[in-house]
Formats: C-alpha cells, structure tokens, sequence
C-alpha cells in the first residue's frame, strides 16, 4: 500500500508542467486570484492562500526570485490518520502529499498556459523554503504548541503544497481564532510525546517567543518508529473531530474552535 501510494506520488511528480505559452495574458490581481481559486477548488484544494515572498522563509544556499507564494492545503482522510503507527496512515500522508503536488502543479500549468513563469513545490521536499510560515501567513490556521499548524476547520490533520510565481496577486490575512490562547493552558500533546520533544511553554526562537519543538528529540524516535503514533495533535484531535461532526450533524459550522480539548 505505502509502495504504491509512493509510486503514484512520484508519477505525479514526473508529470510535465504545461508548456510557457508564447502569448502573455495580463490579468488584473483580483482576475488572477478569482481564476487560481476557482482552478484550485476544482483540482481537489481545500485550503487556498496567498501571501508575500519573505527573505526570512529561504533555506540557507537558496535562492528565491518570485514575489509571490500561493498556498495549497489537502485534508487527510481522519479515519486512515486514526490508524497510525500503522502503514494505512503513512500511506495516506504520502497519498496527500501527491495531491498537493498534483493541484500545485495544475496551478503552475494554468498560470504557465497563460505565459507566465510559475514554480511548484509540494511536500515533504517542499523546494527552497519553509512552507509553514507561509500558510500562516495567508490565513490557514495559527501554530500550535505542537509545532504545527491549527486550521479552524481541518486542525492538524492536512499537508502543504505551493506555487511560486510572479503574477500580480493579492494578499490574503492570517487567521486567528484563539488556538494560541487554547495552547497556553493545554499539555495533551506535550504528555502524550513519547521523547518529550514539545516544550510546554513559549521559546525565543530567532528573536521572537514561539511553541517550539525540538527535533533532535523527534526525529530520532520519529524516524525509528516510521511515523509517530501520537502524531502530536492527533490525541486530542479525535475529540475535536466529533465536535466537528457534531456541529455538521445539527446544521452549524464546522469549526475546530479551541480545538484540542480532551
Ligand atoms: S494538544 Fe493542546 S497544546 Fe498541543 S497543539 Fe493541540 S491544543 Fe495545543
Ligand atoms: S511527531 Fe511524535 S515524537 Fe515528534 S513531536 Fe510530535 S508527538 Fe513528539
């Protein structure tokens, strides 16, 4: 299952973007955003933002020229998250991690069919920079303790993918809707980390207070375990998920609120 979940990945990957078209369409910003929304619903995204290159967000050694990053979300399926450490979950991760390759490129080749220069990125080598901040950036959650991003409606349970690109664009806002608040007084997911690898309480990091995990502790476990069972947020996101459900059930909207209430 995994190693064909892979296969399909790297057929995405493999896939050409579309030629650059010899003929420049120029659109307004607001066009642009209208037609790459609408292009992105229709390739399966479910999360969609746009945000500010930022010097900060590139690797050390790379280089990044475009002036823009477009942001892609896909949800995992919470039932086959359910089963990790099993190979189903794994699978899956690498399922989504396809999908955001494959809508980022269907925006590339959309934006290149217009003749205009468009790079994508899809995780878990997302390419030159970090992708988090990003999606921060352009509204798709707030970071939480667990070091991940908290969306209002998905939680945890989603990967990035992203398009970089010079069109013009406009900016989306971040988003914040009290998960930091949430995380200051909630430790589900620093007890539930088997090498204690989540901080309890805010780091400076890089001049700013931040949640801050320390991945010299993760990764050794998360790399023997092949994926972590906890999968940080994961704990708490099963109760959050009904309440999800619940309030889709009685007709209000889905929302993760503070989400990780046990
Ligand atoms: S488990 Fe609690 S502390 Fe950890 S990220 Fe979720 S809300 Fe924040
Ligand atoms: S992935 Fe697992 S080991 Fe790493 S920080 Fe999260 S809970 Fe801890």
């Amino acid at each position: 299952m995994l190693a064909s979940a892979r296969a399909q990945r790297q057929a995405i990957l493999d896939t050409p973007l579309a030629p650059l078209a010899q003929q420049t369409v120029a659109l307004q910003d607001w066009e642009w955003v209208a037609k790459l929304q609408q292009a992105a619903t229709e390739l399966g995204a479910d999360l969609f933002g746009i945000t500010p290159m930022r010097e900060e967000w590139i690797f050390e050694g790379h280089t990044v020229t475009q002036r823009w990053i477009i942001m892609i979300g896909v949800a995992h399926s919470f039932d086959a998250m359910k089963t990790a450490p099993a190979s189903y979950a794994a699978a899956e991760v690498v399922r989504q991690y396809g999908r955001g390759s494959r809508i980022a490129k269907g925006i590339a080749s959309l934006i290149r069919e217009h003749g205009h220069e468009a790079q994508p990125h899809g995780g878990p080598m997302a390419g030159p920079m970090v992708l988090i901040p990003p999606a921060l950036a352009c509204g798709f959650g707030e970071l939480g303790k667990h070091g991940s991003i908290i969306n209002r409606q998905f939680g945890s349970s989603f990967r990035l993918a992203c398009v970089l690109t010079d069109i013009p664009l406009v900016a989306d806002r971040s988003d914040t809707f009290g998960a930091d608040d949430f995380c200051v007084n909630c430790r589900v997911c620093v007890d539930a980390c088997p090498p204690d690898a989540i901080f309890a309480s805010k780091q400076l990091v890089r001049g700013a207070q931040k949640w801050y995990v320390d991945f010299d502790k993760c990764l050794p476990y998360f790399n023997e375990a092949m994926g972590c069972g906890i999968w940080c947020c994961h704990v708490s996101m099963e109760q959050a998920w009904r309440r999800i459900e619940s309030g889709r059930k009685d007709g209000g909207t889905p929302s993760i609120e503070a989400s990780c209430r046990k």
